[in-house]
């Protein structure tokens, strides 16, 4: 049943795709007493399997968060990664690209984020931006980011093809959870830091970044690298469902310990 649910939150292939269609405030039929235990029991189980990913030391996965601001992505990997050695995770924040990261081509920082043999990368923003932000405030012509989406596909299919498993997920918040989360960040001065003036101006173009989100979805959500549609309104609902699909990701890796040394199970330590 609980599979099912993260099942449903996987967009496949699809010809169209409309945001409006997804609640973010959909609880996906858990309750948060039981949600909050859930958690710490896939977290456990999560611990496991990277323990072996790590040990392998063959292949790699790669967790993709994108979302509007507010709507819970550094959240997701505090909550989600925290207990989970930090020697094997790789977190990257991307910003707004500076110095040599803005004179390259869009996925060079990128590429040098992700993950090693062994490795989980987590990218909290990604190359996603470069056909999102950089779409709706027109920061390169239509004739350059209208050609990313292929070049991404292809930049997926290579790390797939290398030994990279790839899920995204698009956090999925309402505008009034945002409206209230942006209140909290003003009225409560541990979070003030949080907020930027232009976080509004990107909420101005809520319908804009709406079809910029739809059409990424639409082109880039592969058999290699499919995207899930996460409703975010509720923190505990988030955070599981993202660690639940990160879980089954690595299960289906189904990494191994290896193979002992010949020879050292007859070793007596003496
Ligand atoms: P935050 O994640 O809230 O710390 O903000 C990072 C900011 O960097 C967001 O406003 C993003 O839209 C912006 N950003 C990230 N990547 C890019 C990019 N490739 N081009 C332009 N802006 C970007
Ligand atoms: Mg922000």
């Amino acid at each position: 049943m609980a599979a099912n649910r993260i099942a449903g939150l996987r967009v496949s292939r699809p010809k169209s795709f409309e945001l409006d269609k997804c609640d973010p405030g959909d609880t996906l039929g858990w309750h948060k007493e039981t949600a909050v235990a859930e958690l710490g029991h896939v977290k456990i189980e999560l611990d496991n399997v990277q323990q072996r990913l790590s040990a392998e030391h063959k292949r790699s996965l790669l967790l993709v968060l994108q979302a509007r601001d507010a709507a819970g992505k550094d959240g997701t990997v505090r909550s989600i990664f925290s207990g989970i050695n930090p020697a094997g995770v790789r977190v990257t924040s991307f910003k707004v690209p500076a110095g040599r990261e803005a004179d390259q081509d869009f996925l060079w920082r990128v590429h040098m984020a992700c993950p090693g043999d062994g490795e989980i990368g987590v990218f909290n923003r990604s190359h996603y931006e470069d056909v999102l932000v950089v779409r709706v405030k027109s920061l390169v012509p239509r004739s350059v980011w209208s050609k990313r989406y292929q070049h991404i596909n292809e930049f997926e299919r290579m790390l797939y093809d290398e030994g990279t498993t790839i899920v995204k997920c698009f956090l999925n918040v309402s505008e009034a959870e945002q409206t209230r989360r942006f209140q909290d960040r003003l009225d409560d001065p541990t979070k003030n830091w949080k907020f930027r003036e232009g976080d509004l101006a990107d909420r101005k173009l809520w319908p804009k970044f709406n079809k910029a989100y739809e059409d990424a979805i639409i082109k880039t959500s592969t058999s290699y690298a499919p995207w899930y549609v996460v409703p975010a309104d509720h923190n505990w609902v988030r955070n599981l469902a993202v660690a639940k699909i990160l879980l089954q990701a690595m299960k289906e890796i189904d990494p191994q310990f290896p193979p002992p040394e010949p020879g050292i199970k007859d070793i007596k330590i003496v």
